[in-house]
């Protein structure tokens, strides 16, 4: 009111007008949407500050996505518990490295490419390249299960374009069997993932193929040989048996399902997984899906940035590039990125504004938060009956009270503290302490906060996020300061609004 130089009474009047709500307190906090609406409402032309607001996106879709370069297909593997999603990823990525002139350890990086070869090759001499040539390749993430591909989902964004449903000879269709087809049908609707049936561990003697067929298609998925889409494959992932065949069938359906991409743009791609590694510090998996990334490049994942030192091979060899449908180890990284972020290059000027921004609209987005669980607490208190009143606000006399829970960094600054406010109000409202404690504030603090309707001031300690978002849940303020005088100021301000209204 007094930057718009208008009355308290006349700015109210005005929220109420623009419909923000009934009853406008005078503490009421508004977003900055609302403050510019209302000084538009005064004449005023407000000014939103957003001169920081700038984010990195990934480049345009292609005009002519038919013309582009043909890609890897990423190809996730999943089934029920134990029927041999790990022993099948194992031996697959065992033979990559064996098609691979590196011939050496691989590491666990969240995914690895085995190169088509067609079974009349004699030998596996294709080397893991950038797919800059014309080798193909067929990615496959390393997680078996669910996660991968639920994470990915979560977020809107999914990277694989293959499932291979694993199913035991010996067992059978199982629950998690289900829920995979289950998963994949609903995926399938959208267009956008294909589905391979491999029966394993055909191997064993009690192994019955027909009988996993015959439950397969029970179980509603349409088997090729059966005149349905479905291509079904017997392997055994302990033997390597049936595996060429696997690899074959992958290749034929990326051919049908025609996965293309740019390489002709900055880099796009997702973190598959991160880490911090002995010797490289943060490390991330990144999975490209358009463009080509190479060393050096700046990189902005979520509000993590990397300066690209390093691309790495699952194979930890050095690579000098890595395109679309390739998974590649990123060095470099200043924080960890999280799995499921999207990758995203650019100069290193635009990354670090595009990172300010984020952290920027990041503690908005929390402020936010914190907002309306405090406009709602307030809201709740005024809805309280006269009768609740009578008893939770008001202590002895009728006086009120505002309750307080102190947190804080020794037991010197704690009794300091406790002093100077229980000491704030008079006879009609003051302060009453209901708990006192040195350390961090916890999740115990704000539940003991909670049951009796008090406040938590925390003097010199830190409030883990978590316990930030619990506060908020609960409509719990949290106070926090360094500066006695200021919790001080603040505490008065409270008591001073508890005040009965006199005019
Ligand atoms: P996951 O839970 O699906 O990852 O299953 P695992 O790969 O851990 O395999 C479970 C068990 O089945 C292990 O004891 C494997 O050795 C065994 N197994 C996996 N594949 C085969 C196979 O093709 N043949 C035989 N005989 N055993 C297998």
């Amino acid at each position: 009111a007094r930057l718009l130089n208008v009355r308290l009474g006349t700015l109210q009047r005005k929220m109420v007008q623009a419909g923000m709500r009934d009853e406008i307190p005078y503490d009421y906090v508004l977003t900055s949407d609302y403050a510019a609406l209302l000084a538009e409402e005064f004449g005023r032309n407000p000014i939103i500050n957003d001169e920081a607001a700038f984010d990195l996106y990934p480049p345009p879709p292609h005009p002519t996505p038919h013309l582009l370069p043909l890609r890897p297909p990423v190809v996730t593997i999943m089934g029920h518990v134990d029927h041999g999603k790990t022993t099948l990823l194992d031996t697959l990525r065992s033979s990559s490295v064996a098609a691979s002139e590196a011939g050496g350890i691989t590491q666990h990086i969240g995914a690895f490419c085995v190169p088509v070869t067609s079974p009349s090759d004699s030998g596996l001499d294709a080397t893991y390249t950038n797919n800059t040539s014309d080798e193909r390749l067929i990615t496959f993430l390393d997680t078996p299960g669910h996660a991968a591909f639920s994470a990915m989902r979560a977020r809107g964004t999914s990277v694989t374009d293959i499932v291979i449903l694993v199913v035991a000879a010996d067992d059978g269709v199982m629950p998690q069997t289900l829920e995979v087809i289950d998963l994949v049908n609903r995926e399938k609707d959208r267009g956008n993932v294909g589905m391979v049936v491999a029966i394993n561990k055909v191997d064993k003697e009690a192994a019955n193929v027909a009988k996993t067929k015959q439950a397969l298609l029970a179980a509603n998925v349409s088997l090729e040989e059966y005149g349905g889409d479905v291509p079904c494959v017997e392997v055994s992932g302990l033997t390597g048996r049936g595996l060429p065949d696997l690899i074959e069938t992958l290749a034929l359906m990326a051919d049908v399902m025609d996965l293309r991409a740019e390489r002709d743009c900055s880099a796009v791609g997702y973190v598959l997984e991160s880490k911090v590694q002995k010797g490289l510090g943060p490390v991330a998996t990144v999975l490209v899906s358009r463009g080509i990334l190479t060393p050096g490049t700046p990189l902005l994942a979520g509000t993590s940035i990397s300066s690209t030192r390093m691309l790495l091979s699952s194979f930890s060899q050095p690579l000098l590039s890595a395109g679309p449908g390739t998974p590649v180890l990123v060095t470099g990284w200043k924080s960890l990125p999280a799995a499921g972020d999207e990758v995203l290059a650019s100069n290193e000027a635009d990354i670090k504004r595009a990172k300010a921004n984020r952290l920027r609209k990041k503690s908005t987005d929390e402020v936010l938060q914190d907002v309306e669980a405090l406009n709602a607490m307030r809201k709740a208190d005024r809805e309280k009956s006269p009768a609740d009143e009578q008893t939770q606000s008001k202590g002895e006399g009728g006086k009120r009270e505002l309750k307080i829970v102190v947190k804080g960094d020794v037991s010197g600054s704690v009794e300091a503290l406790v002093g100077a406010l229980e000491g704030t109000g008079n006879h009609l409202a003051g302060v009453r302490i209901v708990s006192t404690g040195v350390g961090d504030v916890t999740e115990s603090d704000i539940m003991m906060a909670k049951s009796v309707d008090a406040m938590v001031v925390a003097f010199s300690v830190s409030i883990p996020r978590s316990i930030q978002s619990i506060a908020s849940q609960n409509g719990v303020v949290v106070h926090m300061s360094d500066i006695i005088y200021r919790v001080m100021d603040h505490i008065q301000d409270c008591v001073v609004s508890m005040l009965p209204c006199t005019y």
